[in-house]
């Protein structure tokens, strides 16, 4: 059994929040998988790949060196060398990374990566095949979800509060698209692994989430 916590579950849910705060409380790194993706879709997108040519997606992928630094506490992305953090939460790049993530190629590559750093220190990694595929040894895995309709408001008070102007209907409609996408792939889609713990989130706040994650893993530690 690894010393490593997985969190899976659908985009919006909460979990990069959730895994942060346990991580903190336990002394774990956190590990953002998603935020990997993420810079591949950066890289695609700059060399201009159809995201839909899987050939061109697999000449590709070789010519990515992706690593992972820490910086007071907070993960970077390194793509060939120049720090990406900057260019990886946007909408375009989240659908560029859920179109990408699907090729075999692509998943190789970072689960590798993945494996790498968890099997060096403690880690709470987040992601949609985690405790399925990355760490099925994982000492404890939570699947965390929340109804579309939680995570669009979540996502659209997020950025209203931060002066955005959005609509709630395109919000949830690009939520539900990205749930297919992920759940419906050949290639590690997203499930809940059968030891894995639900956790709906539909009507709890983080305070909530957290602590009830962190007293999961210290009964699993006990
Ligand atoms: O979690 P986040 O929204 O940052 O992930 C972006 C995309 O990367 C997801 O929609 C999913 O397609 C992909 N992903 C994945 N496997 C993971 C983490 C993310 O396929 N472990």
């Amino acid at each position: 059994m690894s010393k490593a916590i997985a969190i899976d579950g659908p985009a919006g849910a909460g979990k990069s929040t959730i895994a942060k705060r346990v991580a903190k409380e336990l002394g774990a790194i956190y590990v953002d998988t998603g935020a990997m993706y993420r810079a591949m879709a950066v890289y695609f997108t700059r060399l201009g790949v159809d995201p839909d040519n899987e050939e061109a997606i697999n000449a590709a992928v070789d010519g990515a060196k992706v690593t992972i630094d820490y910086v007071n506490g907070e993960q970077q992305v390194i793509l060939n060398g120049e720090n990406v953090n900057a260019f990886l939460r946007t909408e375009e790049t989240g659908k560029m990374a859920s179109k990408t993530s699907k090729y075999a190629a692509v998943r190789t590559k970072l689960v590798d990566l993945q494996r790498e750093l968890a099997s060096e220190k403690p880690v709470i990694m987040d992601g949609r095949d985690i405790g399925t595929v990355v760490l099925p040894d994982a000492f404890l895995k939570i699947f965390l979800t929340a109804s579309v309709d939680a995570r669009a408001k979540r996502r659209f008070d997020e950025l209203t509060a931060k002066g955005e102007e959005c609509d709630y209907e395109a919000i949830k409609k690009d939520i539900a698209d990205r749930d297919y996408q992920d759940s419906h792939r050949e290639v590690s889609p997203l499930k809940q692994a059968e030891d894995a713990v639900l956790l709906d989130t539909s009507n709890m706040n983080i305070d909530e989430v957290t602590d009830a994650v962190i007293k999961m893993a210290k009964e699993h530690l006990a």
